[in-house]
């Protein structure tokens, strides 16, 4: 039998993305988005607990397994900002582009301009929760990925989405996020990382 998974998001190409890594890796499951009324709260410290809120929300909603994911960008030499701001780093109307601009002068606020003071890691967090009542054994699933890279003075390329324009990977090419192909970032975000790790637990619960 095919589980269903319901993601803790309403975004379509999110849905689409996993669904598509999980049949590449042969897990037998649905991959549904989570209902669009349903509202929650992120306001836990770091990645994983907020990750854990959506999950446990929509799994509590839903009555379904649910999968919830969590993401930012940490930059060193601003304490680990935006951290789990990241979204609304520059305020309530935050687009990714004010988001951008606001680290670049935060950064050169803080002096960091040689590329070795402006380093940065992309880390997210995925928790998978199961239907509330579950068998003990069926506990969350909790994965994480990391990626470090140097934050560049000014954007480059039109690809990814958040600060993919001024992240350029260590173990990259040179190029940043936003001048990959998705499969190419893929392979060395945190979020493709997160999945990969998620992969192994999650064939055996589902
Ligand atoms: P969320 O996990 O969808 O809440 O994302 C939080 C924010 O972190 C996003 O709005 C982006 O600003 C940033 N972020 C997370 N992952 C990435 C990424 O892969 N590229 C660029 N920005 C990201």
């Amino acid at each position: 039998m095919t589980r269903r998974l319901v993601l803790a998001t309403t975004n379509a190409a999110k849905v689409a993305e996993l669904q598509e890594l999980l049949d590449a890796s042969g897990v037998a499951v649905e991959v549904v988005a989570r209902p669009a009324d349903l509202v929650v709260v992120e306001d836990a410290p770091d990645f994983v607990g907020n990750a854990r809120r959506k999950a446990v929300a929509v799994a509590a909603a839903t009555g379904e397994w649910s999968l919830a994911d969590d993401s930012g960008l940490e930059v060193d030499a601003l304490g680990g900002a935006p951290g789990v701001r990241s979204a609304r780093f520059s305020g309530p109307d935050a687009t990714d582009r004010s988001n951008v601009e606001l680290l670049l002068v935060r950064l050169d606020a803080a002096g960091a301009r040689a590329p070795a003071d402006r380093v940065g890691w992309f880390r997210c967090a995925i928790v998978v929760a199961p239907p509330p009542g579950s068998e003990p054994s069926e506990a969350e699933l909790v994965a994480e990925g990391s990626v470090q890279g140097r934050i560049l003075e000014q954007p480059r390329g039109t690809g990814g989405f958040g600060y993919d324009p001024v992240f350029v990977p260590d173990e990259g090419d040179g190029r940043t996020f936003a001048e990959m192909t998705s499969s190419e970032k893929h392979q060395l975000s945190h979020r493709g990382r997160a999945l990969r790790a998620l992969l192994p637990g999650l064939a055996e619960v589902i």
